[in-house]
């Protein structure tokens, strides 16, 4: 199994969804490949991390009571039965039918629900990509302040060129850029300051049409994502939320 296919079965792996054949020649490349290996131990932390955050809701006991009602077989007179009354004996179990069936649609829903969404996905690799940039004192491939030394340093490395833009007069400072790897490709990582700051600002080519800025907080870390000519961008830092949709504004100028 080479490296590639390792790489796109790592959610049906996860999900215990392969046969066993294609799971041993699975496990028999993370034995060899020390470099998937390590993918798969991110890959699988993080999804531990993301279930570990989903919330489970419980049924309210109304709705709780209701259900076992409906369950319950309705209390009948001691007669004998007409032909008229033994039809509706049906309407418990045809009650209980669709209730099952209801339950079970709940769940499945439940179920798709609870699955952490792609972009949630990326979003933790974003900022797991931004703590390891830090930790291992691997922030910038090429230091620079320059963005006509910034730029150029990524051509031939990528098959798309960044947007690079000096924003050192509104307070954000370029400081260098590096390769990183999200979203199961090779992407541009731009370093900015503030004040004693970093912000990581991640760029690859995307299918997807512009789209506004989105927010989230994740682990203490402010995370901005949008979508614009064809490019995703992922703006992570430990600045405010303020500052860091300053500097988006001004990226976007
Ligand atoms: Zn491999």
């Amino acid at each position: 199994m080479s490296c590639q296919e390792v790489c796109e079965l790592l959610d049906a792996y996860l999900d215990k969804e392969l046969d066993v054949v294609t799971s041993s020649r699975f496990e028999r490349h993370l034995t060899e490949c020390a470099v998937c290996r390590a993918k798969w131990d991110q890959y699988r932390q993080m999804h531990d991390s993301i279930k570990s955050r989903i919330q489970y809701f419980q049924a309210p006991e109304e709705f709780q009571q209701r259900l076992r009602a409906h369950l319950r077989p309705p209390e009948r007179p001691q007669s004998r039965i007409t032909r008229r009354e033994w039809v509706p004996q049906w309407r418990p179990w045809a009650m209980a039918a669709s209730i099952v069936a209801v339950l079970l649609f709940a769940a499945l829903l439940f179920q798709m629900a609870r699955r952490p969404s792609r972009s949630e996905v990326v979003a933790e690799e974003v900022v797991s990509s931004h703590i390891r940039s830090l930790l291992a004192n691997h922030l910038s491939d090429v230091v620079s302040s320059d963005q006509h030394t910034v730029k150029p340093w990524f051509s031939g490395k990528l098959d798309f060129a960044p947007v690079v833009k000096d924003l050192a007069s509104q307070g954000f400072p370029l400081a260098g850029g590096r390769l990183d790897y999200l979203n199961n490709r090779p992407v541009a990582a731009l370093v900015y300051k503030r004040r004693q700051h970093t912000i990581n600002l991640f760029q690859w080519p995307s299918p997807a049409s512009d789209s506004g800025r989105r927010t989230l907080t994740i682990r203490g870390y402010n995370v901005a994502h949008w979508t614009h000519a064809h490019m995703a961008y992922w703006a992570v830092s430990d600045v405010n939320a303020g500052d860091l949709g300053q500097f988006v504004h001004d990226l976007q100028q």
